[in-house]
């Protein structure tokens, strides 16, 4: 075999991803793609962006925040592995004998393999903020007329590993949601289209809202999905942040119908199946997309984008 190929280049050509001269601005590597540790930079644009959302916030709307993992049979029941059982993390421990886990942890120590030892917890990684939300209301009882709406958030993760900045494994996720009557989600997905149309106007992104529809997993799934387009069960408003063709999704506007309100026997105002719908921010995708946008240097974004962000405030002063 001939060695001394001296016109083969030495360095494999790097990723010419449009996004990529972010990476070293905004993040820094921790071993896996789409996990990455964040700059100050960028945390401060998304503690800002946050901010923003929470000031849009509707009267009479509580706040929940959840942590990143939650229950695995509420997630089940659900109907999470009907639909994205490709995308799901589950929580495993080492749950045998004080024996069986000395054994797994010498089976390491020589070089071995720990994780045969391992069994799933009764808990799995979030993969969107709202889920938790729907048993929480519904152990309240009846709803009342109106319905009910949460601000919910929650550190999400979805096994879809990327070297594209904008498709993370664990990242942020910002929710309003509506559980109501039919009319209630309706007119509550209405006025968050709009409102989110402003939002990204002021913000300076250049975006379209589209009908959209899930990932569903496998070939049954792609039929959920065409019907998913067809009702018109979801909006996106899409940033062309890698190209006009296949612009990324920052935000979501969902409608599930009487999924949720079935699944949790829970019950409108009219004593029908609660309806619920929800909208969802990708708080990373958001941040990304504003530096993307408007550069690295904050002090150089436009002025009315840095005014509605609340720069020349501390976040601390934002929040409150
Ligand atoms: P959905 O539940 O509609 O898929 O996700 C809600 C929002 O979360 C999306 O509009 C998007 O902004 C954000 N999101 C979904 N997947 C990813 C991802 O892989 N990476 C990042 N950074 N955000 C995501
Ligand atoms: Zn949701």
């Amino acid at each position: 075999m001939n060695i001394a190929q001296t016109d083969a280049p030495e360095i494999a050509p790097q990723s010419t991803d449009p996004l990529d001269h972010l990476a070293d601005k905004l993040f820094h590597k921790m071993g896996t793609d789409g996990v990455y540790a964040r700059t100050a930079l960028y945390e401060d644009v998304v503690e800002r962006l946050a901010a923003l959302i929470s000031r849009h916030r509707e009267p009479g709307t509580e706040i929940m925040r959840f942590p990143p993992v939650m229950n695995r049979g509420q997630l089940e029941k659900s109907g999470y592995l009907k639909s994205f059982p490709n995308l799901l993390g589950c929580v495993c421990g080492l749950h045998g004998t004080e024996r069986e886990i000395h054994s797994a942890v010498s089976r390491f120590d020589a070089g071995g393999d720990w994780t045969t030892s391992l069994s799933p917890a009764d808990l799995v990684l979030s993969p969107a903020a709202c889920y938790p939300v729907y048993p929480i209301a519904a152990a309240r009882g009846p709803l009342p007329k109106g319905g009910l709406r949460f601000d919910v958030a929650a550190d999400c993760f979805r096994a879809e590993p990327s070297r594209h900045l904008d498709r993370l494994q664990s990242f942020r996720m910002r929710e309003y949601v509506c559980i109501g009557s039919p009319e209630d989600v309706s007119g509550f997905r209405e006025r968050w289209m709009l409102r989110a149309q402003e939002i990204a106007h002021g913000l300076g992104l250049s975006f379209k809202v589209d009908y959209a529809s899930d990932p569903f997993f496998g070939r049954v799934g792609q039929m959920k999905a065409v019907s998913q387009k067809q009702q018109l069960l979801k909006f996106e408003l899409l940033v062309p942040l890698r190209s006009e063709e296949h612009p990324t999704a920052c935000m979501s506007f969902n409608y599930h119908r009487d999924h949720f309100g079935t699944t949790w026997s829970m019950a409108d105002a009219n004593g029908e199946p609660a309806h619920t719908g929800c909208v969802a921010f990708g708080i990373d995708r958001l941040a990304v997309a504003m530096f993307h946008t408007h550069g690295t240097e904050t002090a150089k974004w436009p002025a009315n984008v840095r005014e509605l962000l609340g720069f020349g405030c501390t976040t601390t002063e934002l929040a409150g």
